[in-house]
């Protein structure tokens, strides 16, 4: 499978179809990136066959993202489908829903953003204010949603909405999910730019949009139950660690055969750490396989893996006397560029640093 993989990432860059870049899985976009994969087999690998799955297990799955991540391959635009919305749909959609987004999933050619944040709602989701009330046939949405990644270039967003009020000391009753095609009138996707000027983010309006019953994701109510176990795809991967890995093949090329010590006690340390980070996440892919739900150490390797992503950047700035740049002297400088200022999103997005210690802390029993 790994040589598979590789083989066809050298193939795909030796023709030019990607320059390897840090965190092509965020802003990576390219359709036709993904429809190749989709065409070998290597989205939605671990679903069922009659859902254009392949039966893989999710160590196979493991090995295929790792190899698309450490080449810094293009593989944004399907990256949410394939890892959340899909196993979603896979768990709480409908007969009908399965065999109308699934195997086009997986073929590459249907994506999904995720409509979670709101802008007074991140950390604190179980406040969200978007609303979704009952009409003839299905249900009426309004509110923001904010961040909402690459919903300028999906085809749909799964949206948390408050479907009935709090009831007082349960925050998370009342909460549900809906599939919204984002092509639908009263919707509309603002940009946000990045820094860099580059277009990932976006606002999304939704101004009374109708959402038709079959596009209801489980069940109305039990939106908290199944955004938590979507969270859980959402934190355990190691596109977690990996964002800033080919600055760190830069670095290494740059530093060359015989770099000093302060180099190779620096490059020693980054390398052992991401090691050990790589053993915890492919013990997370175990033991999803065997159905655990490993909560504790996926928000283990996400906190500790978003920290070894900046510090290869910290590492990358301290050592080689150059400046980062887009316009590239050099692929060291333009990785370095991405990396640096891609940096400080890595400890937000997913949930932050905190949110994550806060996770560790209650499954400790010490909190
Ligand atoms: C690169 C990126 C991509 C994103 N993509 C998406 C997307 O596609 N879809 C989507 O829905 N959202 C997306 N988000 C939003 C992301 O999920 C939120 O930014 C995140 O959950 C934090 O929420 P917030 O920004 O509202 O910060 P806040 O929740 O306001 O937090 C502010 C600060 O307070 C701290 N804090 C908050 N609560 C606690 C607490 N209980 N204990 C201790 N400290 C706390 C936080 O750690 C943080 O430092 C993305 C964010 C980023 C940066």
């Amino acid at each position: 499978m790994r040589a598979a993989v590789r083989a066809f990432l050298s193939e795909e860059h030796a023709v030019g179809a990607f320059e390897p870049r840090c965190d092509g899985w965020f802003n990576g976009y390219s359709p036709e990136f993904s429809r190749k994969l989709g065409e070998r087999g290597w989205l939605g690998m671990t679903w069922p066959e009659r859902y254009g799955g392949q039966e893989r297990s999710s160590l196979e799955r493991f090995v295929v993202l790792e190899e698309l991540l450490a080449a810094g391959a293009p593989v944004a635009s399907h990256w949410i489908a394939d890892r959340q919305s899909g196993p979603s749909i896979l768990r709480f959609g409908t007969e009908e829903q399965k065999r109308r987004f699934l195997p086009a999933i997986a073929c590459g050619e249907c994506f999904f953003s995720i409509g979670m944040s709101e802008p007074e709602s991140g950390s604190d989701l179980a406040s969200v204010q978007t609303s979704a009330e009952r009409t003839d046939g299905g249900w009426l949405v309004n509110g923001t949603k904010i961040w909402t990644g690459g919903a300028h270039l999906s085809h749909f967003f799964i949206v948390l909405c408050r479907t009935s009020p709090q009831s007082k000391g349960d925050r998370h009753t009342g909460l549900s999910q809906f599939i919204v095609d984002l092509s639908v009138p009263r919707i509309t996707v603002e940009p946000i730019r990045l820094v860099t000027g580059e277009h990932v983010f976006n606002e999304v309006v939704l101004d009374g949009v109708f959402v038709p019953d079959e596009l209801v994701l489980g069940e109305i109510g039990a939106g908290w139950e199944q955004v938590t176990s979507e969270l859980a795809h959402e934190r355990s991967g190691s596109e977690r660690f990996l964002s800033t890995f080919p600055l760190l093949v830069e670095l290494v090329r740059v530093l060359g055969e015989d770099p000093d010590e302060r180099a190779r006690i620096a490059v020693g340390t980054l390398v052992s750490r991401l090691w050990t980070l790589r053993e915890m996440s492919l013990s997370v892919a175990v033991a999803l396989e065997t159905g655990a739900a490993p909560e504790v150490e996926a928000a283990l390797v996400k906190e500790l893996g978003n920290r070894f992503e900046r510090e290869v950047a910290e590492a990358a700035r301290l050592l080689v006397p150059s400046e980062p740049s887009f316009e590239a002297s050099g692929p060291f400088e333009a990785r370095l560029a991405e990396a640096t200022s891609h940096a400080p999103a890595f400890t937000l997005r997913g949930g932050t640093s905190e949110i994550l210690r806060g996770i560790v802390a209650r499954g400790l029993g010490v909190r």
